[in-house]
């Protein structure tokens, strides 16, 4: 065989243009363009042109996914590249990666193989330093938190009932329970709190719903930061900490703009948790890329129950950016799981695992219809994949009347012919789009809404909640936060909450652990199962094997 180029290597191989010309070539004119070195930049919204037609939204989803997950972001900078090479105007909207998984596990999220977008050792590590001024302004309400209670507490905040957590970009899991305060009465008032992982803060969800300046200051007001002895909210804005969480994220608000190895632009902005929170890029960078383009290739962190759903029902009733069409990227080595085959069994061909396994793709493809938008499958080919195995996909696909193509876009890049098919089925999709909506109305209770979700999209039968998650909807119910949209944290490995409950499950119960308001980000998260905020590092960390060589060089990322 030929040697395997690590992603790392491709990219390094790559050409950059300027990001001025990127930017031109955009129609972004040069005195809305803040340049971060050569080849990113930062764009002013305030300094664009005037709004014209606005472009329509790919949205980027999956299968459930196995744990290496099945390539939604390469095949998200494939698309974008082939469907720019089809002649379109096309911008990609993506999210930004956190630094603690990179150092933790291998892989980034910059795409993969010739799809990936550049200069990706600096997107991966500080970029341009973002998630640092998301940190700094969720510690900043920390820090007046708790200097509200040691100066007396005029608000009356229940040290034992504050909400909000310090954050770092770093998987540190000997921070997720600690006490603050030691040392004696002039050194603050004990309490027992923790950090979070930055991308699991409200101010990133926040952060990524907002879609202007002044919505991103409201909404960090309304975060409640904890409760007073009366069990009465507290929030931001009532202790006057919304204008310099908001004046903290000046820079970091305006979209980054970048390139990928074939040279289209993307906007690679935010980045929530998938779970705790909604897992896709800036609102403003989704509906910035609009106005610069016909065609928008954004995605959704997880599988279509979970990404897509919380796009369409969160992102979408926030902000202008409902999706046109969706793109089930499926892979044979998942399906080949959901059929029933060991993890470590999946290179071996079996097409009747394939076969079986086919009920899970057939089960997102329904969701998808309920949105009322029309799915176009992506089997994103790997190299161990079989011709029979390809073509059985293609051919169920084809009985469940569903688009779908292969891709080849890691292989052969977005720039080759590797993803003209592709395109070619989701521009015959964009030609008769389909109507976004909602699965639910807002005024159906959070209860309700759960169960709706339960019930239409993972396809379950009944919703358990524990003690504390009842009184919490009761709580909910009082603080009249009931008519909020549901962010459910539930594992992306199964339509279940049971990770091992493959291919498409039913009959099965749900389990609501707690519910967890996020008044600023503008919904309530339902968490089923455990759910890790601040993760810790492997055994062996990818860390270990990165390093700076003598030229000032990144090695060893990815
Ligand atoms: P997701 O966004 O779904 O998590 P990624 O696009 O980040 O997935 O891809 C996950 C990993 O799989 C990356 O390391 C990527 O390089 C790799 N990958 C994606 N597609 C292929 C492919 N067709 N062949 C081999 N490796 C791939």
């Amino acid at each position: 065989g030929f040697p395997v180029l690590s992603d790392l290597e491709i990219a390094r191989a790559a050409t950059l243009r300027p990001i001025d010309e990127i930017a031109a070539s955009a129609g972004i004119p040069a005195d809305a363009l803040e340049l971060y070195g050569r080849y990113k930049a930062k764009i002013d919204v305030g300094r664009l042109p005037a709004p014209g037609p606005l472009g329509q939204v790919v949205l980027v989803s999956a299968i459930s996914p196995t744990p290496a997950g099945e390539g939604k972001s390469t095949l998200t900078v494939g698309l974008a590249d082939s469907l720019a090479r089809a002649g379109k105007r096309t911008m990609i909207a993506l999210r930004e990666p956190s630094l603690g998984p990179i150092l933790g596990m291998k892989g980034g999220a910059t795409g993969g193989g010739h799809s990936q977008v550049l200069p990706m050792e600096d997107i991966n590590l500080h970029f341009t330093g973002d998630f640092h001024a998301i940190t700094a302004a969720n510690n900043a309400l920390c820090a007046l938190v708790d200097n509200h209670i040691f100066q007396g507490n005029a608000l009356g905040i229940d040290p034992r009932r504050v909400a909000v957590r310090r954050v770092m970009d770093m998987n540190d899991r000997s921070l997720r329970d600690i006490v603050t305060g030691l040392g004696g009465p002039g050194q603050g008032v004990p309490r027992e709190t923790g950090f979070d992982i930055t991308v699991a803060s409200e101010v990133m969800a926040v952060f990524c719903l907002a879609s202007s300046v002044a919505d991103l200051r409201e909404r960090l007001g309304r975060i409640t930061v904890g409760y007073t002895y009366a069990r009465q909210p507290v929030t931001a804005a009532d202790l006057g900490a919304a204008g310099v969480m908001a004046m903290l994220l000046k820079d970091a608000f305006k979209p980054n703009l970048v390139q990928t190895i074939a040279g289209t632009p993307a906007l690679v902005h935010g980045g929530p948790f998938a779970n705790i929170a909604h897992g896709c890029n800036s609102a403003l960078a989704t509906m910035t890329a609009r106005r610069l383009a016909d065609v928008v290739v954004t995605e959704a962190g997880f599988g279509a129950d979970l990404g897509a759903e919380k796009f369409i029902d969160i992102k979408a009733r926030y902000a202008d950016v409902a999706p046109a069409a969706v793109v089930l990227v499926a892979t044979v080595r998942a399906l080949k799981m959901h059929g029933g085959v060991p993890k470590d069994q999946l290179t071996a061909p079996d097409t009747a695992a394939v076969e079986r396994g086919f009920e899970n793709l057939v089960r997102h493809v329904e969701n998808v219809r309920k949105f009322g938008l029309e799915p176009v499958v992506a089997l994103n080919r790997f190299g161990t994949d079989t011709a029979e195995e390809l073509e059985t996909v293609l051919r169920l696909s084809r009985s469940a009347g569903v688009r779908a193509a292969i891709a080849d876009v890691w292989g052969r890049g977005g720039g080759s012919d590797g993803g003209d098919e592709l395109a070619r089925e989701v521009l015959a999709a964009l030609e008769s789009p389909g109507t976004c909506r909602p699965l639910y109305p807002l005024e159906l209770g959070v209860e309700e809404k759960i169960a709706t979700l339960v019930r239409e999209v993972y396809r379950g039968a009944a919703v358990e909640y524990s003690e504390q998650a009842r009184r919490t909807l009761a709580q909910i119910r009082e603080n009249g936060w009931n008519g909020l949209p549901v962010c459910m944290a539930k594992t992306q490995y199964s339509f279940s909450d049971n990770p091992a409950l493959l291919g498409a499950p039913e009959g099965f119960t749900v389990h609501v652990r707690e519910l967890w308001p996020r008044t600023g980000a503008g919904f309530i998260v339902a968490v089923t199962g455990q759910i890790m905020t601040m993760p810790g590092l492997p055994k062996e960390p990818a860390a270990m094997r990165m390093d700076l060589d003598d030229q000032g060089r990144v090695t060893g990322l990815f």
